[in-house]
Formats: C-alpha cells, structure tokens, sequence
C-alpha cells in the first residue's frame, strides 16, 4: 500500500498532458514517500490514451484505469477513489490549474495533525472568467446552506483524504455522488491549504454549460428533498387563501352584488386547486422518504469511541 495515490480525472487533455506530469513527478518523487498515480482517462476521444501509455514506460508509479466512455468528472472521479490503494488518496485536475506543489503541503498537514481531510481553498480566482466565478460563487453560498456551515466555499476537488474517509465514501451506494459535498458532509476532521487558481495549461475547458448544470441540479437533488415538498407548502397557503374567500364571496352573495352561482364556483374551483397541490405534496413526501433511503447514506459516523481507545492501548500495552 503506497502512503499517497493521487487520482487524475482526464477527459481530452493530450495537449496538456506532458507538462503537467513534468511539474508533478519531482513533486511526488521528491516526497520520500511511496506514491501511485491514477490516471482516470474519461473516456476520451483524442491521443490521451497513447500519450498515457508512452508516459507510463518511463515511470512505474503511473497508473491508467480507462473507462469505456465519457463518465463525467465525478464519475471518474469515483472509478479513481475506488481504485486507488493509497493510506492517503489526493485528486487533482490535470490541467495545472492546481498546483502540483501543494500537494506535498496537503500531505505534510494531513500526517502532522492527523486530519482526515484537507481542502485546496482557492484565494485567488482571477484567472478564471467572470461567469465562472459568479455561477461558482451562487452554488457554493446555496450548498452551504443546503448541506451546512462546514462546506467550504472555495474548494473544488483539489483534496488529500485518509484512507478512512475514502472507505466512508466507498460504501455509499449513490448513483451520482458529488464529492465536494458528500466530503463535508462526513464531518471528519479537516483543514485547509490555500493556493492560487492558474489559468489552464493548455487546451480548453472540459466543462461546458450543460455539465456545470448537471452538477448544479445533482447537487441540490442528492442534498435536499425540499423541492418536493413546495406543493404541500403551496397547497396550505391556497387553503388559507380559499378560506378568505369564502368568507368575502359569502359578504358579497348576501350584498346580492354577484351573479347568482358565482360564489359557489369560485370557492369550489379554488378548494380543489389547494386540495390536489396538497395531495401532490403528500405524494413528495413519500417519494423523498424513498429517495432518501435509495441513497442509503448512513444515519451516522462514529468519530470516537473510549471503548476502543482503551482496546487499542491493551494490545499496545
Ligand atoms: N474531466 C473529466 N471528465 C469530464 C470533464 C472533465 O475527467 O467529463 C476532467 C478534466 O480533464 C480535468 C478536470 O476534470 O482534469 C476538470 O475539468 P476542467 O479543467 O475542464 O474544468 P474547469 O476547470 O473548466 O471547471
Ligand atoms: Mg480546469
């Protein structure tokens, strides 16, 4: 078991390939420590496989897991946390916009205060555009608030996780996990390591307007089931709302000022209108009640327990 495995998501990326694993292997090699590197290639369609495999003749600690089509950077993300056997299992983006050298910082804060997680928090994102930084800066406020206080703002999935934390997510069943989120979500001891956002190396962005939604609406539906219950909500405040107007309908039909059925038909029409949207609320909550147990997340982690502190100092003892 090597102390490091770095994960690398790759989709397309021959033209920045070469340089970035020129800045990476004297960061790895100069650790002192046994590493492997996973290449993800994510399906893709230009000479990154062929640059891969010419790559991998001159360097041991290379690994390539191929997947048989384009997965998305989560997915590949989850076939390289899967695989890798690191005792700490770090991923980077292949296109130098993390700096290989803060990889060496992770692990030095990781091993040095035992945390389990460490965050790459960006400081600077000046070299990306300015749409990216707004949507960027609208989805990290709405999942803090979502998932909770402890997800940081800044941090994409440039991260170093211990083995525990990697075997945490391993036995989640999810279909789509976002890991940006579901890291946090563990709760496990974490620090932060701040490093500037490059401008990419070579080639463009993998990460066209489609998949930055995706990511958006997989993070918002794994994370909450309050959409489904808007109904119930809409449905209440229609049956206040009814109420009101029955009341009014009723002033007027003694007033005589309406046409003879009118109040009837409008306080009929409205009633029903409430009625199904909470019957559908209902329904939402059902449906979010087996959603939540289709994910199968646990209720809780344990993160000490005297018992097996006092196991662990018997057979040291
Ligand atoms: N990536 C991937 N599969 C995809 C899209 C992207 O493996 O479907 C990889 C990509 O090669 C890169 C990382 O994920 O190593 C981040 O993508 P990118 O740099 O294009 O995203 P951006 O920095 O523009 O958000
Ligand atoms: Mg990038």
């Amino acid at each position: 078991m090597p102390t490091l495995s770095v994960v690398v998501p790759i989709y397309n990326e021959e033209e920045v390939l070469p340089s970035f694993a020129e800045r990476l292997r004297p960061v790895l090699d100069g650790l002192g420590e046994t590493y492997e590197v996973v290449a993800v290639d994510d399906g893709s369609r230009d000479a990154t496989p062929l640059v891969l495999a010419g790559m991998q003749r001159s360097w041991p600690e290379l690994r390539v897991i191929r997947l048989s089509r384009n997965c998305g950077h989560q997915g590949a993300l989850t076939a390289g946390l899967h695989r890798a056997h690191g005792a700490y299992v770090a991923s980077i983006d292949a296109d130098l916009q993390d700096p290989p050298e803060t990889l060496a910082e992770m692990l030095r804060l990781a091993q040095s205060e035992q945390l389990d997680i460490v965050y790459g928090v960006r400081t600077d994102r000046t070299t990306d555009t300015p749409f990216k930084r707004w949507t960027a800066g609208a989805y990290y406020n709405l999942m803090r608030r979502v998932v909770g206080r402890n997800v940081p703002s800044q941090a994409g999935d440039f991260r170093l996780l211990s083995r525990a934390t990697v075997d945490v997510l391993r036995q989640l069943p999810e279909n789509r996990p976002v890991y940006r989120l579901l890291v946090p979500w563990t709760g496990l001891p974490s620090g932060e390591v701040t490093y500037v956002r490059e401008k990419r190396a070579a080639g463009e962005s993998k990460y066209p307007l489609s998949k930055m939604i995706r990511l958006a609406v997989d993070s918002i539906t794994g994370f909450t089931a309050a959409p489904l219950r808007l109904a119930t909500w809409l449905g209440l405040l229609g049956m206040a709302a009814c109420a009101l107007l029955a009341v009014f309908a009723f002033v007027a039909y003694l007033n005589g000022s309406v046409v003879p059925g009118w109040s009837s038909l409008i306080v009929i029409t409205v009633f029903l209108g409430a009625l199904q949207l909470l019957c559908l609320g209902l329904l939402g909550e059902y449906v979010a009640r087996i959603y939540v147990s289709a994910q199968g997340r646990p209720n809780y982690f344990v993160g000490y327990d005297s018992a097996e502190d006092a196991e662990r100092d018997e057979s040291h003892g």
